[in-house]
């Protein structure tokens, strides 16, 4: 670590400093939740402390009561606040709050909308609560001291918000942060401590520690002006301070709940679900677990900020997401309370742990009992949770074997009867056809290739239902989830399609005979189009198309092979099967053509938009255009 003990200039980053200028000059409702954010920042300091005081006690140097002060000076116009928590080092002021963006910071300024209102809620999700604080100030001043280092290694940081801050190393006796907020005029509204006190309560109730303000209480004066009673000063506790979840279901109030996720989840919307359990048996634990109502900035990658926080008996452990649940509800937030874990527990111990492993298996079955609780009893807001997490469960049919059932019961698809992603799977089979012993199901690039799928027509003659999938994850999920409810699953672009089982007679046996009768024309297609093909025969998926693409049931299938193809992996090319409509006027006109050239110019025709109507390119597009070009002008 380098020492400067000089007084520092330095700049922000250009995003920080965009930022900064937002806090001032736009995000100008909801102002308040500047002091959210800072005593969440105190209250997570002071639980980093008491986590590595686990271990060290002498990190408290004799001062364990770990609490949060907030004064109000009228005359000089600030609001401090100040905790006795872990404090931070040089380095870490500048790396925490100083000169660079962090990647939140600059999806922060890349998410917002312009709308003040909503913008100002996107502060907490995104890990820029500090910078709140220029919402009320034109002027922060943070000194701080790590509770590990000497008292000369202080550090004070100061800025205006305009582009650069100071920073220099001074002595502080106390450890902990001190912020102080030089008001903005227009904020005087903060410089009354019953505001302050309301706000504590509306966001600060569950803070597990105290946070304390100074009450005056008056001096009393006779009738000639004489003190008769001196003025006191009492420092009052305004928060309940206790850990919301040990208390009972019955003493909290929705409200409580509401609130305390906004905190635990760095959300300022409310939650759409919860669970609040306590679990006693071999092992014993405390689950309070949220369901957000939106995907968080960094759902899909891999280093995401936040997670659910592992405390044990009311301690603070840390805030991990695939140690505590499955990787496939990384969208859930809360705490986990664990009886049974040492204080001193490392990552690599948790991955062991066979009381992380309990609470992990019985996290995860309350959560998806909740969302088959939602889906049964509350459509909307599971369509919300659907819509915004739906493509994260659908990794859980391929990750988590033992739960398989369970979440299949809870993914939800398009179909052929259903534009929106709305048919589960117990929707399809209760609307199954008499005699349909098979789930139907067809994956594309998009809805509307899969709508337009000639592969769909014999289906919508016959009335059966197909699910629509298609988003890239559907591919996996089809390969690992091969049957529900007893039903099978099968893609109606593989293999032999056989629904003599449903339908009439009548149709079966002229079926038979048009395919009898197409037995020359497939011969000559199969021979003109040689290997580009691995085989050539006649469909009965087909009513209104000449033609469609099939593969083996076991090969890839062509939208799997583009998506790997696309992600720049290397996979062998599977032949497609050409399927034929043998009563399709086009196939017929094919039929009395003997002439080689052009008949081999309508097999490919042929191949090349059933390769089209994919939503794939042909293999020589140019020369697809030149065939069509030569057949328009005859
Ligand atoms: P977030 O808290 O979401 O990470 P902030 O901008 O509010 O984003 O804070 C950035 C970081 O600065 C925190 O993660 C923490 O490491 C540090 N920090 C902020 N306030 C304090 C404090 N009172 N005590 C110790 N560290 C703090």
């Amino acid at each position: 670590m380098t020492e400067n003990n000089q007084k520092q200039t330095m700049r922000f980053e250009t995003e920080v400093t965009q930022l900064l200028n937002l806090m001032i000059h736009s995000l100008y409702s909801n102002k308040e939740i500047f002091l959210r954010e800072l005593v969440s920042n105190a209250s997570d300091a002071a639980d980093k402390l008491r986590f590595e005081a686990a271990t060290d006690d002498a990190l408290y140097g004799g001062d364990s009561d770990l609490h949060v002060q907030i004064d109000i000076n009228k005359e000089a116009r600030t609001i401090t606040i100040t905790d006795n928590g872990i404090g931070m080092s040089r380095d870490e002021v500048i790396e925490n709050i100083g000169t660079i963006a962090k990647s939140g910071t600059k999806a922060f300024v890349e998410s917002l909308s312009g709308d003040s209102k909503k913008d100002a809620h996107l502060i907490g999700q995104f890990g820029v609560g500090f910078y709140s604080s220029f919402l009320v100030a034109n002027r922060v001043t943070l000194n701080t001291r790590r509770a590990d280092m000497a008292e000369e290694h202080g550090v004070s940081w100061a800025s205006a918000g305009d582009g650069a801050y100071t920073i220099e190393t001074i002595a502080r006796p106390q450890r902990g942060t001190e912020i102080i907020l030089h008001l903005r005029d227009d904020a005087d509204e903060y410089l009354e401590d019953y505001r302050i006190k309301s706000i504590i309560h509306k966001y600060a109730d569950h803070i597990p520690f105290p946070i304390r303000m100074q009450s005056i209480i008056e001096a009393e004066t006779d009738d000639e002006g004489n003190e008769t009673k001196a003025a006191e000063i009492s420092i009052d506790t305004v928060n309940q301070a206790s850990a919301l979840w040990t208390r009972a279901k019955s003493e909290l109030s929705d409200e409580e709940y509401i609130n305390f996720y906004k905190h635990v989840g760095h959300d300022y919307d409310g939650p759409l679900s919860w669970v609040h359990q306590k679990l006693e048996g071999k092992y014993e634990y405390t689950l309070l677990l949220y369901i957000p109502k939106h995907a968080p900035f960094d759902l899909w990658q891999q280093d995401a900020k936040h997670g659910v926080k592992l405390y044990v008996r009311r301690v603070f452990i840390m805030e991990a997401n695939n140690d505590l649940l499955p990787r496939y509800l990384r969208f859930v937030r809360g705490i986990m309370d664990s009886s049974d874990i040492p204080l001193n527990v490392s990552r690599e111990i948790l991955q062991k742990n066979p009381a992380i492993d309990a609470m992990k298996k019985g996290a995860t079955k309350r959560i998806l009992g909740q969302l088959a609780d939602l889906a049964k009893e509350k459509a909307e807001d599971f369509t919300t949770f659907w819509n915004e997490f739906g493509n994260c469960l659908k990794e859980g049919i391929i990750e988590d074997f033992s739960n398989k059932a369970a979440i299949a019961k809870l993914l939800r698809f398009a179909s052929t009867e259903t534009d929106t992603q709305s048919a589960s799977l117990e929707d399809y089979v209760a609307r199954m056809k008499e005699g349909q012993d098979t789930i139907y199901y067809i994956t594309a690039e998009s809805l509307a290739a899969a709508k337009h799928s000639p592969h769909l027509e014999v289906f919508r003659k016959k009335g059966i239902e197909v699910l629509l999938m298609h988003d890239r994850v559907d591919e996996w999920l089809t390969q690992h989830l091969h049957d529900f409810d007893g039903k099978k699953l099968q893609s109606i672009a593989k293999g032999e399609l056989d629904l003599s089982n449903i339908g009439d007679e009548e149709d079966k046996a002229k079926m038979e005979e048009a395919a009898k009768a197409a037995e020359p024309v497939i011969e000559k297609v199969k021979k003109a189009l040689g290997d580009k093909v691995k085989d050539v025969r006649s469909t009965h998926r087909l009513t209104d198309s000449p033609a469609c693409l099939v593969s083996d049931q076991f090969d890839m299938g062509g939208n799997l092979e583009r998506i790997l193809k696309q992600a720049g992996q290397e996979v062998p090319t599977s032949k497609p099967i050409l399927e034929l409509n043998p009563e399709h006027a086009l196939i017929l006109k094919i039929a009395n053509i003997d002439d080689e050239a052009t008949l081999e110019n309508w097999a490919n025709l042929l191949l090349d938009q059933a390769i089209l109507a994919e939503g794939a390119l042909p293999e020589d597009p140019a020369g697809f255009v030149q065939r069509i070009n030569q057949m328009l002008a005859h």
